[in-house]
Formats: structure tokens, C-alpha cells, sequence
């Protein structure tokens, strides 16, 4: 079974890129948010528990989710926020679990932003942390979705500080813009299949 290394960061500190960049070296990804997204669509018994809990409005015609309608429902209302979340992350675990035993390589990396907040972390074998300045990560965030300085520091409000991340990680990227992404992932990469090997 291969091993599970996690890797996380605050939005926009480019966790997907440096993703990209392990995948160029053969290592499989596991994309937990956009799995998330992906079961709350496909699955159909996901599907009929969102409905119970959130109301039919929670998906369009097309079967797409009506995320402003989700949002307006669970902001007011911590509780069904808690709900959904009992019902997503388990479909997620699982999904998670499936992918990872049909993986053949030594390591997989497993990307989730709130990897520390939600204790996933401690499922993984090895924790990356993947750091950049807030300056840099609203810039970027600004440039990639076209959202507003203070919708992104919203979302980075919400999320736990870096620090903490880093306290319990194994290995840090820096994203700063000084040290090449390349070298940082390769070396990581090497160190981990010595590791692992052993
Ligand atoms: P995350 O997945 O952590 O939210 P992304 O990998 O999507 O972050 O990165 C956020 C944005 O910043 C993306 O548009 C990405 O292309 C860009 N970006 C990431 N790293 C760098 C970098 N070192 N230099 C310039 N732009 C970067």
C-alpha cells in the first residue's frame, strides 16, 4: 500500500501548483476539495441527503449545485453546517480510501486546505506544509479568481494560522517567490523515497 503524505497551506499559498509539480515526478494526487465537489454532484445518495437536509433548491435543474443557495442556508445556521459536513466528509474518507488502495506508486500526496482544522493530518504518514506571505497569497488569489482583497482575507480569516500548519508538518515548501518550487519539491521527493524505503 503506498504511504499517504498530506499536503496543505492557507488559500492562494499554491498548494495546487506545487501539486502539479509532484505530479510531473509520477506521483498520484488526491484532490480532496474537488472530490468533495465531484460526490456532491455524482453520488446519488449524497445527493438525496443534501436535498433533506438543505432543501431541494441546494442543486439546479442540471443537476450543478446552487452554491449561493448552500451558502445563504448553512451561514445562518452553524448546526446545518455541521450536518452537512457529517454527511460530506465520510463520502469523502471513503472516496479517499478507494483511491488510495487502487495506487501503485511508493507515496501519494493528498491535497486539502483545511487539513490541519479538520485533524485529517493525522491519517497521513508525513505532512507538507506549503507557506507564502499574506501579501503574496491575496495578490495571487486577486489574479487567479478575480475576487476582491477583502473577500480573500475573509477566507484566510477562516482558516487556521500558518504557523500552526507548519508546527505540525514534516517538511515546508516556501512560496515566496526566492527559492525555486522545482528544486524544493524534487528535494522532498528524494527524501521521501529514502524514507520510505527504509
Ligand atoms: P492554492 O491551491 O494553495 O490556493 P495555487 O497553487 O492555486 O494556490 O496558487 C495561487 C495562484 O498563484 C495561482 O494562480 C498560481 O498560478 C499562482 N502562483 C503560485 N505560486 C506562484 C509563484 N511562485 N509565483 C507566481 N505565481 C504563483
Amino acid at each position: 500500500m503506498a504511504k499517504q503524505v498530506g499536503i496543505t497551506g492557507g488559500i492562494g499559498s499554491g498548494k495546487t501548483t506545487v501539486c502539479k509539480l509532484f505530479e510531473t515526478l509520477g506521483i498520484p494526487v488526491y484532490y480532496a476539495d474537488y472530490r468533495a465537489k465531484k460526490l456532491m454532484t455524482d453520488s446519488e445518495e449524497l445527493v438525496q441527503q443534501i436535498k433533506d437536509l438543505i432543501g431541494t433548491d441546494a442543486y439546479f435543474d442540471d443537476g450543478s449545485l446552487n452554491r449561493p443557495f448552500i451558502a445563504s442556508v448553512v451561514f445562518k445556521d452553524q448546526s446545518k453546517l455541521n450536518q452537512l459536513n457529517a454527511i460530506v466528509h465520510p463520502a469523502v474518507h471513503e472516496d479517499g480510501r478507494n483511491w488510495q488502495a487502487a495506487q501503485t506508486s511508493v507515496y501519494t500526496l493528498n491535497e486539502a486546505a483545511l487539513m490541519v482544522e479538520s485533524g485529517g493530518y493525522k491519517r497521513m504518514d508525513k505532512l507538507i506544509t506549503v507557506f507564502a506571505p499574506q501579501e503574496k497569497r491575496i495578490e495571487r488569489v486577486m489574479q487567479r479568481d478575480g475576487s476582491t482583497e477583502a473577500e480573500v482575507l475573509a477566507r484566510i480569516n477562516k482558516q487556521l494560522p500558518e504557523i500552526e500548519k507548519i508546527n505540525k508538518s514534516d517538511f515546508v515548501i516556501n512560496n515566496d517567490g526566492s527559492y525555486p518550487l522545482i528544486k524544493q519539491v524534487y528535494g522532498i521527493h528524494q527524501q521521501l523515497l529514502r524514507e520510505f524505503s527504509k
